[in-house]
C-alpha cells in the first residue's frame, strides 16, 4: 500500500516580492524552501513506512527546479519522488494544481493501492487550504482536515482514527482508508537528513512526470485550467494598537493584563 506525501517549493517568505504590474511572484534570485507544513506531511509519511510497512512517495507539481525538494525528501528516506512539470502546468490556480496532483495520485493508484494522501494544511505563499480538499472530492477519498495526531491505523480493516486540532476543542475522526490528511505542526517533529543519506540522494533518480504521462485535457490545468486569477495583491493596512493598562509604569501588571486578553480571544492556550 501506497502513502504519499505532497510537497509545495515555496519561497522563503521573508524574502518575497511582487510584482507591482503582473501580481505574480518576482521569482528571480529567491531562494526556496518546502513549505514548511509539508514537512510534517513528509516526516508522517515516513513514520507510516517504517512503522506499517508502506510504500512512501513524494510528489510535487512545479518548475523543474522544484527538484530539489524532492531530492530533500529522497534524502529523507522516501522511496520515491515524482516532479510534475509541464509547461502547460504553468499559471495554476488551486483547482488546476488539485486537477494535476490527483491524476498522479490516481495513476500511482494503477499499479499499487494508495491508503494515505498527506498534504500540509496549507503553504506559506498561496494559503488558501484548498490543494488537499481538492484532491480529496476529486479522488473521493476521505478527507480529514487540521490533524495533529494519527491515533490508529488499521490497515485490516481499512480504517484510520485521527485527532483534529479545530479552534479551542479536539476532534476524534475515524475514517475509511483510502484518506487525504492535511497536517499541522504540532502533528511530529520532522527529522533531518545524515550525511551519508544527503549523499546518496544526489546520484538518486528524481522522476519526472509531464503531460504526456498524465494524459489530461490542456484546457484543465495550468493557466487555462485556472477560473480563479489575482486581480492585485497588497497588505493590509496596520490598525493602531489599543493601549491597554498602565504598561510604562507597572510593566508586569500590563504583561498580566495582555495575557489574560490573549487568552480570552483563545490565542494562546495555557
Ligand atoms: C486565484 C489564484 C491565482 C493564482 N495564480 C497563480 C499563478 O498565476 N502562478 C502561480 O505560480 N501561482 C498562482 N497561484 C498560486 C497557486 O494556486 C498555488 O501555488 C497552488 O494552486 C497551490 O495553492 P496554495 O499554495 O494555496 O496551496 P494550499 O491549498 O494552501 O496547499 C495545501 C497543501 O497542498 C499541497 N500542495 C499545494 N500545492 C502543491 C504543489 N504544487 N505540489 C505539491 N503539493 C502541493 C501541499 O501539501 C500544501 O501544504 C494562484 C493562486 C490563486 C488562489
Amino acid at each position: 500500500m501506497l502513502v504519499i506525501a505532497c510537497l509545495k517549493q515555496v519561497p522563503d517568505t521573508t524574502q518575497v516580492q511582487i510584482d507591482p504590474v503582473t501580481n505574480t511572484l518576482v521569482r528571480d534570485g529567491i531562494p526556496f524552501i518546502v513549505n514548511p507544513y509539508d514537512t510534517h506531511a513528509l516526516e508522517e509519511t515516513l513514520r507510516l513506512k517504517y512503522s506499517h510497512g508502506l510504500k512512501s512517495v513524494a510528489l510535487s507539481m512545479g518548475p523543474p527546479n522544484a527538484e530539489a525538494t524532492l531530492r530533500k525528501a529522497l534524502a529523507l528516506g522516501v522511496d520515491r519522488s515524482i516532479l510534475l512539470s509541464d509547461r502547460a502546468y504553468g499559471g495554476a490556480d488551486t483547482l488546476s494544481t488539485s486537477n494535476v496532483l490527483a491524476a498522479a495520485i490516481r495513476k500511482l493508484g494503477e499499479s499499487e493501492e494508495v491508503g494515505l494522501v498527506f498534504c500540509g494544511k496549507q503553504t506559506i505563499d498561496g494559503d488558501t487550504a484548498q490543494v488537499g480538499p481538492g484532491i480529496a472530492v476529486r479522488l473521493g477519498f476521505s478527507q480529514l482536515t487540521l490533524v495533529d495526531r494519527i491515533e490508529k491505523l488499521d490497515l485490516d480493516a481499512k480504517t484510520i482514527t485521527v485527532r483534529r486540532k479545530l479552534e479551542g476543542r479536539y476532534e476524534i475522526v475515524e475514517a475509511r482508508l483510502p484518506a487525504m490528511i492535511t497536517v499541522v505542526r504540532e502533528l511530529n517533529r520532522p527529522r533531518y537528513p545524515t550525511v551519508p543519506m544527503r549523499l546518496a540522494s544526489a546520484k538518486a533518480e528524481v522522476e519526472s512526470w509531464s503531460n504526456e504521462q498524465l494524459q489530461l485535457d490542456v484546457n484543465s490545468v495550468g493557466l487555462k485550467g485556472s477560473p480563479t486569477w489575482v486581480s492585485r495583491i497588497f497588505s493590509p493596512e496596520r490598525q493602531e494598537g489599543e493601549i491597554i493598562g498602565d504598561g510604562m509604569n507597572d510593566p508586569v501588571a500590563a504583561a498580566r493584563l495582555l495575557l489574560d486578553r490573549l487568552v480570552q480571544g483563545d490565542m494562546l492556550s495555557v
